[in-house]
């Protein structure tokens, strides 16, 4: 068996010569690569090595001898450490430059290079755009602290600004941490299993500034809820409703199956292309809400629709697409898996006087299996799937209920390019450049709009 070529706490000096899809930089002895955090191709550094697998290793920078020129000043490494921003060091044209090329390498790689790619649609401004936190709440010295992880560890960081939250966000985060200091409430503690608040979540209308507060707690009770969250109303008066989320299992996964409702109503509202739409602590809604926008607007440009047509948008969520195309459409069905998703959409659709529409609750494989029993012919079918894309029988009942056209608003290239290939081999064609927008930046995650039509006579 071969042996790497260094060893654990080895210094070396390295040119970088790579930027992985993960933002880490690539530095090789021999053939052998070591991953290297913030530090960006023809970069030399003075590194030393942390971890030495046998095929590939993770190695710190010590020393930087030079800057590239797509390197940003005046970085934060906590937002490095936790992963919040893994490209902050890269300057935003070269992020978006990155991001597209990434898209391009992945058609590349399926010979699917003739797919053209369009310049990604970037934002004026690359900073404090989620409209959604969700922050791990811990114990530090005897105090209740928000904070983040360090990336793949359970090393917690206390935090005060995120980079990326709308900065009133952060601001509610902090008061909210505050409150719950003089109450002496307890931080979950994983290794006991014990504590009160696991996490705080924030979420904010972007135009409705409309403020959604959720505690995420261990225990069924916090000790005086009614004297906290009186005082949480008074320090915030933009919070519309104040939700407790009860998940008492050992897990990662941040909310539980009970909810509370402590003050409002469970839902904030907020807008979207001027449709108004009311989001519970539940359901899916995107984070960054100008690029949202852009990507709805590219998503209404591609159905081309004249009012005669119907829709399917599987995956809906609550129904932000579906009711974008409702406008110009006949009729449009929408899936999604989560049943208070589906309430808010129902109750969206309603609150803009849209009556075309239709929302089940279930898979899309399952929907768009029974649509097509029942002989509905789509026109278009509108996918936005969770990052694992589509499932094959998506893929087989969308081909089976035959739309003319497909609109797939993807998260997760490598999974995009995957279902395009299995849509082209069953007589669908990419009839436009693949628009990426995007929606994360200082981060790796690159969305995009893809436009398929049938081939005729297929
Ligand atoms: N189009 C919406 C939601 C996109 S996110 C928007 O732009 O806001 C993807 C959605 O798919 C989530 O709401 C998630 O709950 C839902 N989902 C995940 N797996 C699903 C499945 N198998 N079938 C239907 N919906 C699913």
């Amino acid at each position: 068996m071969s042996k790497p070529p260094v060893t654990k706490n080895q210094k070396l000096t390295l040119t970088i010569s790579d930027l992985t899809y993960q933002g880490m930089g690539v530095g090789k002895v021999d053939h052998y690569p070591l991953f290297i955090e913030d530090a960006l191709p023809d970069e030399v550094v003075d590194i030393t090595v942390m971890k030495a697998s046998k095929n590939y290793g993770f190695a710190k920078v010590i020393n930087r001898h030079n800057d590239s020129p797509l390197r940003t000043a005046g970085i934060n490494k906590t937002y490095t450490q936790t992963g919040i921003a893994p490209l902050q060091h890269l300057k935003y044209d070269a992020q978006l430059s990155f991001k597209r090329n990434q898209v391009v390498e992945l058609l590349k790689k399926s010979h699917l290079e003739e797919i053209e790619v369009a310049p990604v649609l970037g934002m004026d401004e690359p900073v404090h755009y989620r409209n959604k936190a969700q922050v791990p709440v811990r114990m530090v010295k005897n105090q209740l602290e928000t904070g983040f992880f360090k990336k793949n560890s359970h090393n917690f960081v206390p935090m005060e600004d995120y980079l990326i939250q709308d900065e009133r966000i952060d601001e509610v985060i902090k008061s909210v941490r505050n409150i719950l200091r003089k109450y002496m409430i307890s931080a979950y503690d994983e290794k006991t299993h014990k504590g009160v608040v696991r996490h705080i979540i924030v979420r904010r209308g972007y135009y409705s500034h409309e403020v959604m507060v959720v505690l995420v707690t261990r225990a069924k009770k916090i000790p005086e809820s009614d004297e906290i969250v009186d005082e949480i109303l008074k320090a915030c008066p933009d919070v519309r409703t104040v939700v407790q989320n009860v998940n008492q299992e050992k897990t990662n996964v941040i909310l539980g199956k009970t909810e509370k409702i402590l003050a409002g109503d469970g839902r904030i509202t907020d807008s979207l292309n001027g449709i108004n739409f009311e989001i519970s602590a539940h359901s899916f809604y995107q984070v960054n809400s100008i690029q949202t926008e852009k990507i709805y607007q590219k998503v209404v440009e591609a159905a081309e629709l004249t009012g005669k047509e119907t829709v399917i948008d599987a995956y809906c969520g609550i129904g932000t697409i579906s009711l974008n195309l409702a406008q110009k459409a006949e009729k449009v069905y929408g899936v999604e898996i989560v049943p208070e998703a589906i309430a808010d959409a129902k109750k969206n659709a309603t609150v803009n006087d849209i009556n075309n529409t239709t929302f089940e609750v279930g898979t899309a494989s399952e929907w768009m299996s029974k649509w097509s029993e029942d002989g509905i012919k789509p026109d278009v079918v509108v996918f936005d799937p969770p990052r694992k894309g589509l499932e094959p029988e998506v893929i087989n009942s969308t081909v089976k209920l035959s739309p003319e056209k497909i609109v797939y608003v993807s998260c997760n290239p490598a999974t995009l390019v995957r279902d395009i290939q299995l849509f082209t081999e069953q007589g669908y064609q990419v009839v436009k450049p693949i628009q990426p927008v995007d929606q994360f930046p200082m981060t790796t995650h690159i969305e995009s709009v893809t436009v398929l039509k049938r081939v005729a006579g297929k």
